[in-house]
C-alpha cells in the first residue's frame, strides 16, 4: 500500500556519488522523501514540517559512514530523531500507583478501546505487578458497555464494582473509591463513559468525576488508526481534564501510527502503552523505535540502523587500533575495548581472534575474567574524571583512592586494572612496530 521509504531514497540517492560529508542538498532531497512518508502515515502538516527542519538541521554536514548510503544514512537520522520525539521521561509501563487505592481515570471517544483497555490494563496490574484491582464502569448512557466490563472482569479474574440501577456517574466513582478502600485493593479503574465526538456534556462529566475520584493517573484511550482527529482529541481532553498519558489502540491494524508523533509532538503527553488486538493480553508498553520504523513504512527499519551502527563501530575500533599502535593508549581506549568485549562474549573470544596474542588469553583465562570481572573495570573507569582518563599517568595515591571508593571498590582493584592496561599498552606497541600494525589489520577483517 505504501511505498517503501528506502526504495524511495535509494531512487534518489543512485545518482549521487559518495562524497565526504551530507551535503545539504543531499539532506533536503531526502528528507522531502520523508516528509511524504511522514504525511502518508498521518502525522499532521505542521508537526511533519517541523519535524523535518529539525532534522535537516542536524543531518547537514555530518559525516557520511562507509557502507551505507547517504539516503540509508539520512534515514537513520531520522529514524534515531523519531524515536527522541517519542520518547516520554522514564519508563512509559510504571503507573503511579503506589498509595493505596490508586484511582486511575480512563478517558476517550467512544469505541476507541477505552473499556477493552481498562480490562487489559487491569490485568496486567494483576499479573504483572501482584496488585489488587477494581474497575468500575461509569457509562450510565450505555448499560451494555457496563455489563460489558463486568463480564472481562469475571473474564480475567479481576473484580468489578456491582451495576446499581440508576447511579449516576459521581455516585459510582464516589462508591468506588469507598469500596476500593474498604476492599483493601491496590489500585481502581474508573471506566468514564465516551460520546462519538467530544461535547460539553461528556468534558463535564469527566471533570467531576475527576474532581471526586483525583486520580494518580489519567489516561487518554486513542484510536491509533484516527489519526488526525487524534490530535483535536488529545489536545482537547488534555486541556479540559488534564491527561498523564496515551494508550493508542488498533496498532495491530494498517495504519502507520502517525497519530502518536502528532499527539506527542502536540501535546507533550507520554504514549504508555499500545493495543494490538482484542485479546486481553494485547497490550504491550510503548516501544519508540518500533512506531519509528512503522511511521517510516519500512519493515527493515530496524536492520539498517543496525548496519549503520556496526559500521560506525567498526570505524571507531579502527581509529583505536590505529591509536593503539601508537602508543596513545588511554583509559578511553581501554573502556570501549571492555565494552567491546562483554558484547563479543569475553576476553577470551576476542584475544582468540587476534594473532599475536594467544599468551595473553591465557593469562586472561587464569585471572578468571568474566562479564562480572568486566564491568567493575568500567565502573571503576567511569568513576574517573576525563583528564584521567585521557592520562593515567597522573593517578597518585589520594585519586586512586577517591576512583576506588566511587567505584565501591578497593585500590588494589584499581591497580591490577592499570596494570592491565599497561601491559595491553606494551603489546600493542610491539605488534605495531613488528608488523607496522598489518597483523591487527588483518585480525579486524
Ligand atoms: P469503548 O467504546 O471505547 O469502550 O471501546 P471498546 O473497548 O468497547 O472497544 C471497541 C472495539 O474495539 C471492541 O470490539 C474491541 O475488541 C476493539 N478493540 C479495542 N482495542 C483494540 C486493539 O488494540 N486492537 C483491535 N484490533 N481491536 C481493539
Amino acid at each position: 500500500m505504501f511505498e517503501n521509504l528506502s526504495e524511495r531514497l535509494s531512487g534518489v540517492f543512485d545518482r549521487l556519488t559518495k562524497q565526504g560529508a551530507l551535503s545539504e542538498e543531499d539532506v533536503k532531497t531526502a528528507l522531502r522523501e520523508v516528509r511524504v512518508a511522514l504525511l502518508e502515515a498521518d502525522v499532521s502538516l505542521p508537526v511533519a514540517r517541523d519535524f523535518v527542519k529539525k532534522v535537516q538541521d542536524q543531518a547537514t554536514g555530518q559525516a557520511v559512514t562507509k557502507s551505507v548510503t547517504p539516503g540509508q544514512q539520512v534515514v537513520k537520522i531520522v529514524h534515531d530523531a523519531l524515536v527522541d520525539v517519542l520518547r516520554g521521561e522514564g519508563d512509559p509501563g510504571a503507573l503511579k500507583i503506589d498509595s493505596p487505592p490508586a484511582p486511575i481515570l480512563m478517558v476517550g471517544l467512544q469505541g476507541s478501546g477505552k473499556t477493552t483497555t481498562t480490562a487489559k490494563l487491569a490485568k496486567r496490574l494483576t499479573e504483572r505487578e501482584g496488585k489488587r484491582v477494581l474497575m468500575a464502569s461509569l457509562d450510565t448512557n450505555r448499560p451494555a458497555a457496563m455489563e460489558q466490563l463486568a463480564i472481562l472482569g469475571k473474564q480475567i479474574g479481576v473484580d468489578t464494582l456491582p451495576i446499581v440501577k440508576g447511579e449516576d456517574p459521581v455516585a459510582i466513582a464516589k462508591r468506588a473509591k469507598t469500596q476500593a478502600s474498604l476492599g483493601g485493593y491496590d489500585v481502581y479503574m474508573l471506566d468514564t463513559a465516551g460520546r462519538l465526538h467530544i461535547d460539553a456534556d461528556l468534558i463535564a462529566q469527566a471533570a467531576a468525576v475527576r474532581d471526586v475520584a483525583n486520580p494518580r493517573e489519567t489516561l487518554l484511550v486513542v484510536d491509533g488508526l484516527t489519526g488526525q482527529d487524534a490530535v483535536n482529541v488529545a489536545t482537547e481532553f488534555d486541556d479540559k481534564i488534564g491527561v498523564t498519558g496515551v494508550v493508542l489502540t488498533r496498532m495491530d491494524g494498517d495504519g502507520r501510527g502517525g497519530a502518536a508523533l502528532s499527539m506527542r509532538a502536540v501535546t507533550g503527553k507520554p504514549i504508555r502503552f499500545v493495543g494490538l488486538g482484542e485479546k486481553m493480553d494485547a497490550l504491550e508498553t510503548f516501544e519508540p523505535d518500533r512506531i519509528a520504523g512503522r511511521i517510516l513504512g519500512m519493515g527493515d527499519i530496524v536492520a539498517l540502523v543496525e548496519k549503520a551502527q556496526e559500521t560506525i563501530e567498526a570505524e571507531q575500533a579502527e581509529r583505536m587500533m590505529r591509536r593503539m599502535v601508537k602508543g596513545q593508549f588511554n583509559m578511553n581506549d581501554l573502556r570501549m575495548q571492555l565494552e567491546q568485549m562483554l558484547k563479543m562474549g569475553g576476553m577470551e573470544g576476542m584475544m582468540s581472534m587476534m594473532p599475536g596474542m594467544g599468551k595473553m588469553a591465557k593469562q586472561v583465562e587464569e585471572a578468571g575474567f568474566d562479564d562480572k570481572v568486566l564491568k567493575r573495570q568500567i565502573a571503576l573507569i567511569q568513576s574517573m574524571t576525563k583528564k584521567e582518563r585521557a592520562n593515567p599517568q597522573i593517578l597518585q595515591a589520594s585519586r586512586k583512592k577517591r576512583i576506588a571508593a566511587g567505584a565501591g571498590m578497593e585500590v588494589s582493584d584499581l591497580n591490577k586494572l592499570l596494570k592491565m592496561h599497561r601491559q595491553m599498552g606494551d603489546m600493542m606497541k610491539k605488534i605495531g612496530k613488528m608488523g607496522k600494525g598489518k597483523m591487527l589489520k588483518q585480525a579486524m577483517k
